[in-house]
């Protein structure tokens, strides 16, 4: 089958590889119809995260069909359309029953394969989950794949960042609320969207990219460009200088966490969803004293999240597929990821259609 594999920073391939098999009893083969190419797959991609194996199958994105089942799997047949979060879970362990499934005890992330320890990634013809009846959800005929393969992780991420933000505030309060968004990447997007489908009325995004800035607007927002205007004093203004209610950082980088932390005003709530490589905090644990800080952040918890993230996706109040900028063949892999890398293109989302 055809694969996109990692070979070192800046270098993925288009290969044949082998289509793999069952190895345990909990175990399913899917045949992918569509895969996707995540900011995530960035980090690996510019050698970000060390230690990813030379030939791993990259992507955590995908929707197919059931193709094989291992013998414990009661709940999935073949031929059922399924999507699944982007790392697998088991449902039972001490996170999981918790609903911190991206914390699972037994949990893998897709595409990330360390000294042979791990599982290969999803832009491929095929790939194999494991933990299958616990990780694979059933997709309902009414959602398209590409909204089933957004849920499986930005739309769900998106939608998590936005609820861990709001859920301190009542509804009455979150209309009234100033939320700003920093990153309008496809995360971003589905948070700008999560926030008015929670409730919120002023809703600004932040970005440096016009064509970003243009369907966060569409979407509902109002657009700051932090290269022609001062994010911190455009927030002021319209909060008599108090600052944002709460700041949605989803870029993953010590300028725009250092920029959600100067916009955010006192007792505020910061939930970051960006992946941070940084060892230390651009702000100091005094800084986060005197703004009485509520500070939230991590990986989503995307298989819990999807019994709040499929109702929002089937409310059919918004466009998700906008940001779908490309709809590409797994052999166009490399220039995939030199467009979507460096933003050329309009490129917004990438999907690879099977
Ligand atoms: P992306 O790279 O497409 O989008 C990031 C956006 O941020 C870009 O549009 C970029 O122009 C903008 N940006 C860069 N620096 C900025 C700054 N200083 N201020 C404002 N905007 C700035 O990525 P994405 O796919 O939308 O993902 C966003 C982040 O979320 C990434 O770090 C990704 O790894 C992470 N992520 C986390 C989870 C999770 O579970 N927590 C899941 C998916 C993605
Ligand atoms: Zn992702
Ligand atoms: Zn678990």
């Amino acid at each position: 089958m055809q694969a996109i594999t990692y070979h070192g920073p800046h270098k993925v391939a288009v290969e044949t590889v082998d289509v793999p098999k069952i190895i345990e009893p909990t175990d399913a083969i899917v045949k992918i119809t569509v895969c996707g190419l995540c900011g995530s797959d960035l980090h690996a991609y510019r050698g970000d995260q060390s230690g990813v194996d030379k030939g791993t199958i990259m992507g955590h994105e995908f929707v197919g069909i059931i193709h094989e089942i291992g013998s414990e799997i009661t709940n999935l047949s073949i031929g059922d359309r399924v999507l699944s979060p982007f790392s697998t879970s088991c449902s039972t362990c001490y996170y999981c029953e918790r609903g911190l499934t991206c914390r699972c005890e037994k949990g893998q992330l897709y595409g990330f394969l360390s000294d042979g320890q791990g599982i290969h990634g999803a832009q491929a013809e095929y790939i194999r989950v494991p933990l299958a009846s616990s990780t694979l959800v059933k997709v309902l005929p009414d959602i398209t794949d590409n909204v089933a393969l957004l849920l499986g992780d930005v739309l769900s991420t998106g939608y998590f960042c936005a609820e861990s933000g709001l859920e301190h505030l009542e509804v009455e309060l979150r209309q009234v609320s100033v939320v700003v968004i920093i990153g309008c990447g496809p995360v971003g997007l589905m948070a700008i969207l999560s926030s008015i489908f929670l409730g919120v009325k002023f809703v600004f995004a932040i970005d440096c990219i016009e064509e970003r800035l243009k369907l966060a607007e569409e979407f509902g927002a109002a657009a700051l460009n932090f290269v022609d205007c001062d994010p911190v004093e455009k927030i002021k203004e319209v909060t008599s200088g108090r600052g944002a209610d709460v700041v949605l950082e989803v870029v993953g980088n010590p300028a725009a966490l250092q920029l959600a932390f100067k916009i955010l005003r006192n007792g505020g709530v910061l939930s970051s969803v960006g992946v941070h490589n940084s060892p230390t905090f651009p702000f100091s644990p005094n800084d986060g004293y005197n703004k009485n800080l509520t500070y939230k952040s991590g990986r989503c918890p995307v298989r819990k999240m999807l019994t709040k993230s499929i109702p929002f996706a089937l409310s059919k109040q918004f466009d998700f597929e906008k940001i779908i900028t490309h709809s590409l063949k797994l052999s166009d892999g490399e220039m995939a990821y030199n467009i979507f890398e460096k933003k050329l293109d309009g490129c917004i989302k990438v999907v690879f259609k099977i």
